[in-house]
């Protein structure tokens, strides 16, 4: 292996930073800066730059474990892949394919998420498949596609961001989450535009901000539709671009009309007069954007909350215009690659529905297999994490520890126990992993390669720079060994380019087309932005025909004689000419407010809110192993304004309980008057007692079976100390 300095990507977030990584003798790995990769321009936060204490953690996994007489024991690699593969055919012989659940990760690279798709639905036969990404921005790709017929997270890079007039930014806390990205809003405000904020909390993000509104949690859906009702009082509605560009206009607009300013300033403690301002911001510029994360997409209304931001886009002409849009900032590594190719219960690869007759027929050509083979959608995440230990008996699972990160964790915890059967593969021993029957050690980013896409739709590749440690091996060799095990010989590659390769001619023609991106590019070109379909019908017949060296070829013919490329650019700017929609027109939603699923009541009176601290990522199964990290973030805590506090006779640091109807929490309390009286917040990497999902509410989005994590009524209780 290389022992000079490597480009690739860090592991967590969705920003996908760029990093050096260079080898030293003394086995550890030194992360420099990466200034060529535009998106950071070597600027990293904490977790990017202590990445490289995972892959030599003294907890690393290196052997599989498999379970004797209650507890895990090291096994060989052959053992623990027999006792796999002997537990899935047993079960599926007994009950049939569907007890057998499959379980993803929006960090898994494009080739693993492809692969399990294709495990799941050609060796399993299971139509149970689902990922963490359901947890993550599955309500803004629901109403993405409701409005503008595609969902890719930003439809224009980041970098149009400084350029733009104004940005409402709505529940994200950049500076927690990507701080690296931060850097665009303060070029936006150096550059004369506006920001406006809008979080239930004065987030650090939120100190940015030239305005920040502090909507009630669960209340942003009657904040847009407020909003909405002023563009039409104030006569700031664009009726040409209305006329032209959009339909649905009418309905849409009735359903604002029912939300008077006054009444939304009832329900989300916005008053009118910053209703007002907050408009005038938006719509003064030539150009504005709206860019939502968790907080307004992680609720049981998710999809009608963005649909709602949209519709103010829209309205305002502010959507398939240079530097103006709507946006939707997505969290995991491969959050947006991971839900376009396959790992997802409805889809199949390009972003395909798996219930469209021609989307099946293409995917089975590649694969090889009779479409009617194909299984239909499975259940959403939540939901088959829910049915685990009924009617689904074992579980595969690959990136993704619901221990932690699930709603109503402990109910979901006493499901993954009751399974005859499970299956986890990671590269520590998770919450979760500790509960499997066989554990399978598996490489790390640094020590593969592979592709992810980011939050831009940018597609880019993670270069292998170290040697894997012995013991270990690939998700990709995982499942080609128990593909084997259970009779498949063919079409499960170990090597990434490989699968790549096959992945580019199964999204060919899809909503998300791969197929005019190679490993190569990538290299070259530092990303390539999809949609990217091949460049003409002699270079889709090469990569239809499925050689390594034809489908190389495709991209690197020299430009023509003019000077035109002979290779598809890539697309970073979406929707300029049209919608992705059969008209080409974005559809407006018309969507009413409701309430959050469980209002605070006598009992529960107060609302809980979770979220993330910049020096955990997720479930912290990898930064809570990082010495530095964990001296930054130690633990859980229960952010309470000083009112509340006062009432519980709580001070700074006293333990405190939050308690709902699923559960109790217990943590530290950190008093501060960046928190609305009526609300606490937790964040949620940590398990134990102080597991903020223990809490949460499982109430789902019917569109986008999204948890409601954002909102859920709950009592605070002092604690005495111990
Ligand atoms: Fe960049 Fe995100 Fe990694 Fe931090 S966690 S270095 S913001 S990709």
């Amino acid at each position: 292996m290389e022992t000079s300095a490597t480009p690739t990507h860090c592991p967590y977030c969705a920003l996908q930073c760029g990093m050096n990584l260079t080898p030293a003798p003394d086995g550890t790995v030194e992360v420099t800066e990466r200034a060529d990769f535009p998106v950071n321009r070597g600027a990293l936060c904490g977790k990017g730059r202590t990445a490289p204490a995972v892959l030599a953690s003294s907890v690393r996994l290196t052997s599989p474990l498999v379970r004797e007489g209650g507890v895990l024991v090291p096994a060989t690699w052959d053992e623990a892949l027999d006792r796999i593969a002997e537990g899935l055919s047993s079960i599926r012989s007994a009950h049939g394919p569907d007890a057998l659940g499959v379980f993803g990760g929006g960090g898994l690279t494009n080739e693993k998420a492809y692969t399990l798709g294709k495990f799941a639905r050609v060796v399993l036969g299971t139509s149970q498949i689902d990922y963490n990404g359901r947890f993550c921005m599955s309500s803004a790709a629901a109403a993405g596609i409701k409005a503008f017929g595609l969902d890719r997270g930003l439809p224009f890079p980041l970098e149009d961001i400084p350029k733009t007039g104004c940005v409402i930014l709505v529940g994200s806390n950049l500076a927690e989450t990507m701080p690296p990205a931060l850097r665009y809003l303060t070029e936006l405000k150096d550059n004369g535009g506006t920001l406006i904020v809008i979080d239930p909390r004065r987030t650090r993000t939120a100190e940015q901000a030239d305005l920040h509104l502090a909507p009630r949690p669960g209340t942003d859906l009657a904040l847009a539709l407020g909003l909405l009702h002023l563009v039409v009082a104030e006569g700031r509605a664009d009726e040409e671009y209305i006329r032209e560009r959009t339909t649905g206009w009418e309905d849409a607009r009735a359903a604002a009309m029912a939300h008077w300013p006054e009444y939304v300033e009832r329900i989300t403690g916005v008053s009118v007069p910053q209703l007002r301002e907050a408009l005038r911001l938006f719509c003064e510029p030539e150009a504005a954007m709206v860019l939502t994360a968790r907080g307004p997409e992680q609720q049981s209304k998710g999809t009608d909350t963005v649909g709602a931001w949209i519709n103010l886009c829209l309205a305002t002409g502010r959507a398939g215009r240079p530097l103006s849009g709507y946006g939707c900032l997505t969290g995991q590594g491969n959050g947006q690659g991971g839900r376009e190719h396959g790992q997802k219960a409805d889809q199949l690869p390009g972003y395909r529905k798996l219930n469209d007759p021609a989307a099946r027929r293409h995917v089975a050509e590649v694969w090889g297999v009779d479409p009617d083979s194909l299984p239909g959608p499975g259940r959403s995440a939540y939901e088959l994490l829910d049915a685990l230990g009924t009617d689904i008996k074992s579980l595969l699972l690959m990136g993704s520890n619901p221990v932690v990160s699930a709603p109503r964790a402990a109910h979901v915890e006493e499901r993954i126990k009751s399974l005859d059967f499970l299956a986890v593969c990671d590269v520590v021993l998770s919450e979760t992993a500790a509960l499997a029957d066989v554990v399978l050690p598996v490489t790390q980013w640094a020590e593969e390669t592979g592709t992810t896409t980011n939050l831009e739709g940018r597609v880019l590749l993670r270069r292998q720079a170290i040697t894997p440690p012995e013991g270990v091996r690939s998700d990709l060799e995982v499942m080609h060994e128990l593909a084997a095990r259970l009779g498949v010989e063919k079409g499960f590659p170990t090597d990434p380019e490989e699968v790549f390769e096959e992945l580019r001619r199964a999204s060919a023609g899809g909503p998300a087309d791969y197929s005019g991106i190679t490993y190569r590019r990538l290299a070259e070109e530092n990303g390539v932005f999809w949609p990217c379909p091949t460049p003409s019908e002699e270079a889709a017949g090469a990569v239809g025909a499925g050689t390594e060296e034809a489908a190389l070829d495709v991209p690197h013919n020299p430009p023509h004689d003019d000077g035109t490329p002979s290779v598809h650019p890539g697309t970073p700017r979406l929707f300029l000419d049209r919608f992705a929609t059969d008209d080409g027109r974005a559809r407006f939603v018309p969507v009413l407010h409701r309430a959050v699923a469980e209002e605070p009541d006598a009992e529960y009176p107060v609302l809980l809110t979770t979220g993330r601290v910049v020096a955990q990522y997720q479930s912290g199964a990898q930064t809570r192993r990082v010495d530095e990290l964990n001296a930054a973030a130690p633990g859980p805590f229960v952010e309470l304004h000083p009112r509340l506090a006062e009432r519980l006779g709580a001070a700074e640091g006293d333990p405190v309980a939050v308690v709902s109807r699923r559960g109790r929490a217990v943590a530290p309390a950190r008093i501060t008057t960046s928190i609305r009286p009526d609300t606490v917040f937790m964040p949620f990497h940590w398990p134990g007692e102080g597991r903020a999902n223990t809490l949460t509410n499982p109430a789902l989005d019917p569109t986008s079976r999204m948890p409601e994590f954002k909102a859920c009524a709950v009592r605070v209780e002092a604690v005495e100390a111990v």
